[in-house]
């Protein structure tokens, strides 16, 4: 028997489990038996092949060939002094690798998902690899199923089962056991395959198969790893390398002609040329780019800000708009209900606490108000629940109703008792409304008659006092009086009641009474959109509640347009959501950084533009809010021209997200879009930057994004984008002076012999420089902070090239600068007949790259400005790389191995002064760049 034929007893029984899930001990054993709930992955790569990895660069090959052939023949310190420098440098790569491979492991360890479960009777949050078989498993639109789950309880609900079936059609499921044993996956109604998607709607069941037992694991295999996605920046670099390596090797090769003509000894130039080749072709740039682009993702998750895909890090220096949802981003999500409109009267803040309910007894539900069926409402037509914590957890709106409720002693656990809830229509963001229904049930309800009637006729009719049909022996509290004759409620209470909540004009829209003190009146639409507007002014989020009375459980026909629809108003509800903290300054830093944030909501124009003007999102009441409807109607060309003056949308469905990204895009903005729902996942994709919330965000929504914020809050994206404009300065500054180097060891070993003089350095030389500059300065570039105008400047271009803002220039001017210096040290010392003219060189050459190092840490300000303080770690680096290279000058064991001689004091000083002319020409460059765009 397969799972599917078995009815939901069976299920229970054989899964030694109930509604109330398993314990957590048995939890524990059988996660012990059963494993983990994951699919098998590809083993990552080991240490020792990231390492062995390091030298497969072709060069790095024929460098090592050569040296060892030159060992044969010549010196073998030599070929031992080449090896271990390029193992050295193999090393530094390594650890660096390793360490970007660690943090993008954390990474994706984060973001690994996570489920609902019920142990212990209590609903729970666990890592979805936890799960183990007889766990019940809560399923909610936006989930992903985390695993092959029997369905014991099904709301509306669809699931899309693509990855099994690869039909993308939702399929609607129900709980009914099936007979035919060889039902295809896709036909198997009561069952929610892992890999699936909950597009609508709700509901549970028991996990019957995990990890790879479940279906998907048998068709999956192994889990294939992601596969990498390269930035732009990384695919211009690589591209670049390209067309760099065959101009070095070139070089290299004039370089190796020259020396040969000269009569210098073939093998020695053969391996100036290759090492040359080694230093100066940038073969590991789009791998420092990674390591760079890992790191500061490292670093933007402790600013919880969890990036997904890497190049997202890169691109966030780009984005010039800020999509945002207003609820829980800009806002803190955490409701508060201010006041209550209910029978012609406005409640106010404490006030409502005024009502009691039915408390925490036994007692019955009593309709002897409409206070007390709104408050009855409020509290069991939610889904917000007491965790095993008591904490209560759900939607925010729903949480603050239930709090509302509770408040006034109406609690939902004792409601629900007499009014189980039998059918629901989930909440869903086109619709904007929910409804739940419910039996009731009392011991002493007159015998109820389920007549056979179309549901929407006669659900109201006039009949007796509410009171005398009040079914409890509960007097009513004193302070609410019992609803005078005439009451509405039919002559006996209704075997159904619904009850709708949603926002306030779609359910005027839907009604046809009102229910007062003085029973049932026909609705002043426009009454009631006036007190909605009225609170929606202050900012109140409002929610109308409404009811409907049913003779019979309209069966198979609960969809929207059936339930929804002649309903009874019982009043509204306002809630306040506070701006988050920190958000207007956001907003602030937006602005001046060149970035326009938008904020797009579900919720109320007024009550959006009232939120929106307290951000300063918006400064007057201008036109720049745009509801769902305009939008709808808006021609897209008409829309276009419009689109970059409009920072607020309200009422809009999250369909029409992709609209607006769409429209953005083809202005040429670069957009950030955020979002939580199913709904939302397209436009996360489109976006150029989805951004997921991490904490009322859904599965859905968290796999379709490129960033997930921790803390769903505004100020985070914004602090990304910072941290995203630093690390690509930072590359930048990296690449400048890498380039830079090998810049001027190529001009100096190809212009020393075209000028008549010796080959300046020996292999040797090359390789440290080469070390020394790959080394430590160059790591400690990443840590330089993020300039004091960084958030004062327009977004780089996404298509920037790199080389951008005078990038290559820099390099071949500063090379040839270094190269001239160097040059004249070596023709000076050798014409005054300086034994010691190729340890100044060395020397010279190694220390002019400290100097520019110091002189690029920043595009524009000075190094006086900066203060040399502000980056210990380049500053350490420097310190270090010095005394490294005074080792080799003064260490005598090194002499033998470097071919240096120590220096003498006026030499040494001599070689100080001429290293930091480069400093002082590269200060006054940026000096000269900043009187050209100051003035
Ligand atoms: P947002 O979160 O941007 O405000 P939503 O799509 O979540 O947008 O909500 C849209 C509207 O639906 C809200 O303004 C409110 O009127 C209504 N609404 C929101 N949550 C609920 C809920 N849990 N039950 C009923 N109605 C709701
Ligand atoms: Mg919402």
């Amino acid at each position: 028997m397969h799972w599917h034929q078995k009815d939901i007893e069976t299920v229970m029984q054989e899964m030694r489990s109930s509604l109330q899930g398993i314990s957590s001990d048995d939890a524990a054993k059988r996660l012990e038996a059963y494993g983990p709930n994951s699919l098998k992955e590809k083993r990552p790569r080991s240490r020792l092949a990231m390492f062995v990895d390091q030298f497969g660069d072709f060069m790095i090959l024929v460098l090592i060939a050569a040296a060892v052939v030159s060992g044969i023949i010549g010196e073998l310190s030599d070929t031992i002094a080449i090896v271990v420098i390029v193992v050295l440098n193999a090393i530094i790569g390594f650890i660096q690798e390793y360490r970007a491979e660690k943090a993008m492991a954390a990474l994706r360890k984060m973001a690994a998902p996570t489920s609902k479960i019920i142990r212990n009777g209590k609903p729970e949050t666990i890592r979805s690899a936890e799960i183990v078989p007889g766990d019940m498993v809560v399923l909610d639109a936006g989930a992903v199923v985390p695993a092959d789950i029997r369905l014991v309880e099904t709301a509306r609900l669809k699931i899309e089962e693509a990855a099994l079936t690869g039909e993308s059609v939702g399929v609607e499921k129900n709980t009914r056991a099936l007979h035919d044993e060889n039902l295809p996956l896709g036909d198997r109604r009561n069952m929610a395959y892992k890999g699936t998607i909950v597009s609508y709607g709700r509901g549970s069941g028991i996990a019957v198969e995990t990890g790879m037992n479940t279906e998907l694991g048998k068709i999956a295999g192994m889990l294939q790893e992601e596969q990498e996605v390269k930035t732009p920046l990384q695919k211009r670099l690589a591209a670049f390398g390209q067309r760099l390596a065959v101009v070095v090797l070139v070089i290299c090769g004039i370089v190796f002609g020259v020396g040969i003509i000269r009569g210098e000894p073939p093998l020695l130039m053969f391996l100036t040329a290759v090492s040359l080749a080694v230093a100066a072709i940038p073969e590991a740039l789009p791998a420092v780019v990674t390591i760079a682009l890992a790191l500061g993702a490292r670093k933007l998750v402790r600013q919880n800000a969890l990036i997904r895909k890497l190049p997202a890090v890169e691109t966030l220096g780009s984005v010039t708009y800020i999509c945002s949802d207003k609820t829980g981003t800009l806002t803190m999500n955490r409701m508060t209900v201010e006041e209550i409109y209910v029978d012609g009267k406005m409640i106010e803040g404490p006030r409502i606490q005024g009502f009691q309910g039915p408390g925490e007894g036994n007692e019955p539900f009593t309709p002897q108000s409409p206070e007390s069926l709104l408050m009855t409402a409020l509290a069991i037509s939610n889904d917000a629940i007491a965790d095993k914590d008591g904490k209560i957890i759900g939607d925010p709106t729903e949480i603050a109703l239930y709090e509302a409720a509770r408040g006034s002693r109406f609690m939902k656990e004792n409601l629900l008792k007499d009014l189980p809830r039998v059918a629901e229509l989930p909440f869903d963001s086109e619709r904007k409304c929910m409804t739940t229904i419910h039996k009731i049930i009392t011991s002493d309800t007159p015998s109820i008659k389920a007549e056979r009637e179309e549901p929407s006729q006669d659900m109201i009719e006039g009949g007796t006092n509410l009171s005398d049909i009040s079914l409890s022996a509960k007097v009513p509290p004193p302070n609410i009086p019992p609803l005078p004759r005439g009451g509405w409620w039919g002559d006996r209470l209704p075997p159904f009641v619904s009850f709708t909540k949603g926002a306030v004009d779609v359910i005027v829209e839907k009604a046809v009474h009102v229910l007062t003190s003085d029973g049932l009146t026909a609705v002043d639409r426009k009454a009631i959109l006036k007190v909605n507007d009225d609170m929606a002014s202050e900012g109140l989020r409002v929610l109308c509640i409404a009811m409907g009375k049913w003779r019979e459980l309209p069966q198979d026909i609960i969809t929207p347009e059936n339930i929804e629809r002649d309903l009874i108003i019982l009043g509204l509800v306002g809630m306040m959501d506070p701006p988050r903290e920190g958000v207007e300054e956001a907003v602030a830093v937006c602005k001046s950084a060149g970035i326009k944030p938008v904020m797009i909501t579900g919720d109320y124009p007024l009550t959006a533009r009232a939120i929106a003007k307290r951000l300063r999102i918006i400064e007057d009441d201008s036109k720049s809010i745009v509801t769902g409807r305009q939008l709808e109607k808006l021609p897209m060309e008409e829309f276009e021209e419009r689109v970059e003056h409009i920072a607020v949308y309200a009422r809009v469905a999250p369909a029409q997200k992709l609209k607006i990204i769409k429209a953005l895009q083809d202005r040429g903005q670069f957009v950030a879009m955020t979002g939580d729902g199913v709904n939302d996942a397209p436009a996360l994709k489109r976006a150029d930057i989805g951004i997921a919330m991490g904490i009322t965000g859904t599965d859905v929504a968290k796999e379709a994004s490129h960033m997930i914020l921790l803390d769903d809050n505004f100020a985070t994206i914004v602090r990304a984008v910072k941290e995203g404009r630093k690390v690509y300065d930072n590359i930048r500054k990296f690449v400048k002076y890498l380039l830079t180097t090998n810049s001027g060891e190529i001009w100096t070993l190809f212009l020393a012999p075209l000028v008549g003089l010796p080959i300046p350095l020996l292999p040797i030389h090359i390789l440290w420089i080469n070390l020394m500059t790959d080394g430590l300065p160059a790591l400690a570039l990443s840590a330089e902070p993020a300039g004091r105008n960084i958030m004062d400047r327009p977004p780089r271009h996404p298509k920037e090239s790199i080389f951008a803002r005078g990038l290559g220039i820099h390099a071949i001017w500063v090379g040839l600068f270094m190269a001239g210096i160097v040059i004249l040290v070596q023709a000076w010392s050798l014409k005054t007949g300086h034994a010691h003219w190729q340890t100044m060189v060395f020397n010279v050459l190694c220390l002019t790259q400290l100097g520019h190092v110091m002189a690029i840490r920043s595009e524009r300000a000075s190094l006086f400005t900066t203060g040399l303080f502000s980056n210990l770690p380049l500053l350490g680096a420097i310190v270090v790389s010095f005394i490294l290279q005074m080792a080799t000058i003064y260490l005598p064991f090194l002499n033998p191995v470097f071919k240096t001689q120590p220096l003498d004091f006026n030499e040494l000083a001599l070689s100080i002064v001429l290293a930091s002319a480069v400093f002082f020409a590269v200060e006054i460059e940026k000096w000269m760049k900043r009187k050209r765009t100051d003035s």
